[in-house]
């Protein structure tokens, strides 16, 4: 059964409809720091309204644990809603009821009372079996947001049939979030590119120093073998931006010495791995290159945003700090994919499902083929 799309809905005219979006922005000081998740949503909320349906909307934000906490209530987001979507209802912070994280079937019976319809939009949560994620399609008629349809399209297009040669570039604080993903993804792919903190395991798997750098060294066996399986696909940094016992800076080749922390990829990787970008016909790229938050660090991800802004191929961002980064270096609208969901686009690719899609494929008006 296929994903059932805003037009498998009965008429939603007169229709109440529960839409369960990601509102989850960053705040700062109870303010928004961002909106982009809620314009985001905007596209399937106009939908729905041009149609005649009458819209309340929940989400989660922050980790509230299950109990009312005003850091976390959903006022904020309220507000810029009413500015961008006047007349959407929003329901408070789904996490503030335990019953939404255990996926409690007396918590999805409060969520759609009095609704008659509901659509999930809410991609960056798809990967969490949640009350409002899985609950309503197996009581209302069911339909996937423009949004989440959209990811599902483009990141199901990376595994189904990316254009050749299909690059993916690798970065990021931890190798173990990513060690699934990684083994999914050397199935498909022609090269796997890797910077970042978690280079350095690899690094380390070949027998490299890599002196007080991120390592986990429980998972050097894990890189030593992918690897063995796949080292002709696999390109790890050939120089490193490492900062010294006195904070002194300095490029080095690959061996960090005792005392030294590597926190970016040095020049020479960074062209080398920008002209596997601007070589590819498809590229997924998650995670950045150093620690870009710190700018004697961002020269690394500033060089791979650029990267896949040129690049003449099929560019796709998989969310989470890679995301903020091509925000933050101007460059987000010259890609042609950012996904709006960190977690679930990494979930996606590793599986090729999630849970919140699996749930909507069984709603009552899911299209049979
Ligand atoms: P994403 O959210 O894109 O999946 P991660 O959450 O895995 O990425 O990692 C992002 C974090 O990794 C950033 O905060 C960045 O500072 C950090 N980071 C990247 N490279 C290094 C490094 N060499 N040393 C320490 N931290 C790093
Ligand atoms: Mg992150």
């Amino acid at each position: 059964m296929g994903l059932p799309l805003l037009e498998d809905l009965p008429d939603p005219a007169g229709k109440r409809v529960l839409l369960r979006a990601d509102f989850n922005v960053p705040l700062k000081d109870g303010h928004i720091e961002d909106d982009l998740r809620i314009r985001a949503a905007l596209p399937t909320i106009q939908w729905l309204q041009e149609h005649g349906a009458e819209v309340t909307a929940c989400s989660h934000l922050g980790r509230p644990k299950g109990k009312p906490d005003p850091e976390y209530t959903m006022d904020p987001v309220r507000e810029r809603l009413g500015e961008l979507a006047p007349g959407v209802e929003l329901m408070e912070n789904l996490r503030f009821d335990p019953g939404e994280e255990a996926n409690d079937p007396g918590f999805v019976d409060r969520v759609v009372e009095g609704q008659d319809l509901y659509v999930n939009d809410a991609f960056g949560a798809a990967h969490r079996a949640h009350a409002s994620i899985v609950g309503p399609p197996a009581r209302l008629p069911s339909a996937a947001g423009r949004l989440l349809a959209r990811e599902v399209e483009v990141l199901g297009g990376l595994l189904d049939k990316p254009r050749k040669p299909f690059v993916t570039v690798l970065g990021g604080a931890k190798v173990s979030d990513k060690l699934g993903v990684i083994g999914a993804l050397l199935q498909r792919v022609d090269r796997l590119v890797i910077g970042g903190g978690m280079c350095f395991t690899f690094l380390a798997a070949q027998g490299h120093s890599v002196g007080g750098s991120l390592l986990e060294s429980d998972r050097i066996d894990d890189c030593r073998r992918f690897l063995e399986d796949a080292g002709d696909k696999i390109v790890l940094p050939s120089d490193i931006v490492s900062m010294g016992p006195s904070d002194e800076v300095r490029t080095m080749g690959a061996d960090v010495p005792g005392g030294w922390r590597g926190l970016d990829i040095g020049p020479g990787s960074a062209a080398a791995f920008s002209d596997e970008v601007t070589g590819a016909g498809t590229v997924l790229w998650n995670g950045p290159m150093g620690m870009f938050e710190d700018e004697r660090f961002a020269a690394g991800t500033r060089a791979l945003a650029h990267a896949m802004a040129d690049a003449p191929g099929f560019t796709v961002i998989g969310g989470g700090d890679s995301a903020a980064a091509v925000r933050r270096f101007g460059v987000a609208d010259q890609v042609d994919w950012v996904s709006t969901g960190g977690g679930a686009s990494l979930e996606f690719l590793e599986h090729g499902d999630l849970p919140g899609l699996q749930a909507l494929r069984k709603a009552s008006n899911a299209p049979r083929d």
